[in-house]
């Protein structure tokens, strides 16, 4: 079995729909399970509607009309009449999501913001599934949230593999080509959950290993995984081949091409990783799997852009150890901070973080009252692997370094944006 995901920019319109076809058509459908992410920026807009139920109601149903609208749009691109029943079940989707906001008791963000977002995936794939059917690709729409089980940490599930095993391996059917959401799951209660931001990859990859696929292509708007994103860098080199570690390391610094938790469960089972262009279906893109190192060896940029860097030290004259250390990891923990980079010397203790859940404020107030706190906001984290002189040099260039840090294969530079 092939799995094979396309994300929010291979559909983010008709047109990107009909192309995703024209893939398959050169590909062939044969035991495949198509994985698909909300259309275009739809999350984005689905987390407005979440901020709109909390913080304006007046501004919800504008914000609901808004992503109901995007999704007509792409219907009447796709199908020649509104009688279609596609149209019907988009709708109800949409009532279900105003149902429930109209219902809905709990204060709790997270809960709510999985229970909506998830409607993004929901929609993109009942419109994919139909057009497939429409023009005579036959498919099954399986709703996701049935197989991936998982914990409640809403918006930053973990994973009940073996729930989920159970449920992959007893319920699907080799052979059927499949159509279904990525970045969406349940709990145990059966509330909706959701992986993680850019978490479809991810699913690819649970699948992936629960079916013992052969391979997982992921369809980018790029021609594979790059040295660098094009989007901030110049000149950026395709990489054919790298090793699951390399590839681990690049995702987990931020190369945002591949969700950083896709690589291990592939690992583990050795089930290569291709990263494919959508525009360009012929051509080889890049194979993650067995073996070492990148080819070709060049150095690797990665950056990481609005993050936040702390630096501590102590109010008391004691030393940043073991105790205070422990205390702090506590706290980044507890506000549900991304640790990116740490450093720390015997009265200091820098730490670069994602603020990824807006808890910021919060956290430094907590800390203001142990520690003495140098807070920048909106840094830019850079981690270049397989460093030279030169490419250290090239990326420096006039910025201000509020921080480095080097290793044997990575060098990593905090500046101001
Ligand atoms: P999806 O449509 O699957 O969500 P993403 O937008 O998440 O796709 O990923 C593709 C984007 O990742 C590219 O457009 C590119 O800007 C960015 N990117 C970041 N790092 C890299 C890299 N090293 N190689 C290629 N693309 C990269
Ligand atoms: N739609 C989700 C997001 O935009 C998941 C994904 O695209 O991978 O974060
Ligand atoms: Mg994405």
């Amino acid at each position: 079995m092939r799995i094979f995901k396309f994300g929010g920019a291979s559909v983010k319109d008709a047109e990107g729909v009909r192309n995703l076809v024209k893939v398959l058509g050169e590909t062939g459908t044969e035991d495949t399970f198509l994985v698909i992410s909300a259309m275009g920026k739809t999350t984005n807009a689905m987390e407005g509607v979440v901020d709109a139920y909390f913080k304006d109601k007046s501004a919800l149903p504008g914000a609901i009309q808004e992503v109901s609208d995007y999704h007509r749009q792409i219907l009447d691109g796709l199908f020649k009449s509104e009688k279609h029943p596609v149209y019907r079940d988009v709708k109800s989707l949409f009532e279900e999501i105003k149902g429930f906001l109209a219902w809905n008791k709990s204060p709790k963000y997270n809960f709510v913001y999985d229970q909506v977002v998830c409607y993004g995936e929901l929609i993109s794939t009942t419109i994919v599934s139909a057009y497939l059917n429409e023009v005579g690709v036959r498919n099954t729409w399986l709703d996701i949230r049935d197989y991936i089980k998982t914990d409640n940490k809403y918006r930053d599930v973990g994973i009940d593999w073996k729930k989920t095993q159970e449920k992959v391996s007893k319920g699907l059917d080799r052979g059927k080509l499949y159509v279904s959401q990525g970045f969406i799951g349940s709990d145990e209660n059966n509330f909706t959950t959701t992986l993680g931001r850019e978490g479809s990859d991810y699913t690819a990859a649970i699948l992936a290993y629960c079916l013992d696929a052969h391979s997982v292509t992921i369809w980018k708007d790029v021609p594979g995984v790059l040295n660098a994103d094009p989007r901030y860098f110049d000149k950026s080199q395709l990489l054919n081949k790298i090793s699951y570690r390399e590839a681990i390391e690049l995702a987990f610094y931020g190369a945002s091409v591949i969700h950083p938790k896709t690589l291990q469960p592939l690992q583990r089972k050795e089930i290569p990783l291709h990263v494919k262009s959508f525009l360009n279906p012929k051509d080889p893109g890049t194979t993650v799997g067995k073996g070492e190192g990148i080819d070709p060896r060049v150095p690797c940029f990665i950056v990481k852009k609005n993050q936040v860097l702390m630096k501590l030290s102590s109010l008391d004259f004691s030393f940043i150890v073991e105790d205070n250390i422990s205390d702090l990891f506590k706290l980044l923990h507890d506000y549900r901070m991304k640790v990116d980079m740490i450093q720390n010397s015997a009265i200091s203790f820098s730490v670069c973080v994602d603020n990824k859940f807006g808890r910021l404020e919060e956290l430094l107030n907590h800390l203001k009252g142990k520690f003495k706190v140098v807070c920048h906001e909106g840094v830019s984290l850079y981690t270049i692997r397989h460093f030279d002189a030169q490419s250290i040099e090239s990326l420096q260039n006039g910025k201000e370094v509020l921080l480095e840090q080097r290793g044997k294969e990575t060098v990593q530079l905090v500046v101001k944006q």
